[in-house]
């Protein structure tokens, strides 16, 4: 089924999100930990890629036992910077070929200290998005962000960039992790007020490693607020203690969002049923009310 169709639905819809592996001697613990989540029966399952097409094999691969092999709608996720524009268009082939109609388009990060933009490469996102319509009747989603891209100068640059994107013909917006829901709902209001009318999922990431989180947030510009920075102090070297406050403040953060009317909410659920079902237990009767 396509996203946007499930998203034109009046209820609350939780997603959620795996990874591909990086070797086939993985395929099948993934498999099993994308099995486990596809049992909550979330309104669908993205599957990340590669940054460098490495493991394009596999997204397609998973996405596609999600939806024949699970009975969940599935998006895969496609990005574009690193490879030539002819792999690429295999690639939505293949996806084509498979069946799996929704796709999150991507430029993908920058290679480092690689030559930027290539020749016969795509340069951003919205170009590969123009080519994913060209090429098939796919329902096709993007990705934002509240605190503004890493690379954006400005942020109203990047609401402009973003206002373009949406233009090539993106049907949904995820958003990159944050962990304070004022910022999204400022960058609600700001790209509303620029005419990004579309529905944009709010991508929440439970923390279950601390430290690990505190360097990915300095690399992406994501804000750690005072609270969230305590807890990863104090239960950052207790895994489980961790993964139950990463947990509980994902949910906290997800019930603010439905309380504010924020209908479809997309889960970083990276590979881990467990927290997976955690949260959904969490949410049961308010994802019903
Ligand atoms: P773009 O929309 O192309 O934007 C990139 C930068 O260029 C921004 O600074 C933007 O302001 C600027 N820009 C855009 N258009 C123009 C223009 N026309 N002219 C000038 N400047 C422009 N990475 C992976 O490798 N694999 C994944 O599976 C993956 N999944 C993701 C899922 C989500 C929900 C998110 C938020 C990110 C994901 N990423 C993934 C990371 C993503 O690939 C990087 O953040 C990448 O650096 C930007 O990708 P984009 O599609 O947002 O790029």
């Amino acid at each position: 089924m396509k996203i946007k169709e499930i998203l034109k639905e009046q209820k609350v819809h939780i997603s959620f999100e795996v990874f591909p592996p990086k070797t086939d001697a993985n395929y099948s613990s993934v498999l099993d930990a994308t099995r486990k989540i596809a049992a909550l029966r979330p309104a669908f399952i993205s599957v990340t890629y590669g940054a460098g097409g490495g493991t394009s094999k596999n997204t397609v691969s998973i996405a596609s036992q999600i939806r024949d092999d699970f009975g969940v709608t599935s998006l895969a996720h496609l990005t574009c910077v690193s490879s030539t524009k002819e792999e690429v268009r295999q690639v939505i082939g293949q996806l084509k070929e498979k069946g799996i109609e929704n796709i999150l388009a991507l430029r993908g990060d920058l290679p480092k200290d690689g030559e930027y933009p290539i020749p016969n490469h795509y340069r951003y996102a919205c170009e590969l998005i123009e080519d994913i319509k060209s090429q098939g009747d796919f329902c096709i989603g993007a990705a934002c962000y509240p605190e503004g891209h890493v690379d954006a100068e400005h942020k109203k640059d990047d609401i402009r960039y973003l206002k373009h994107k949406v233009d090539c013909g993106v049907d949904f917006l995820t958003t990159q992790m944050f962990f304070d829901n004022s910022i999204l709902y400022n960058f609600l209001y700001r790209i509303r007020e620029q005419g990004i009318t579309l529905p944009v999922l709010p991508g929440i990431m439970p923390v279950t490693n601390g430290k690990q989180m505190k360097r990915i947030c300095a690399l992406s510009g994501t804000a750690l607020p005072e609270r969230f920075r305590s807890i990863i102090d104090c239960f950052g070297d207790h895994p489980r203690a961790m993964q139950q406050a990463g947990i509980a403040y994902a949910t906290d953060q997800i019930i603010d969002l439905i309380a504010n009317g924020i209908r479809h909410i997309h889960i970083y659920s990276m590979n881990k049923p467990e927290v997976a079902e955690a949260i959904m237990t969490n949410l049961s009767a308010i994802i019903e009310s």
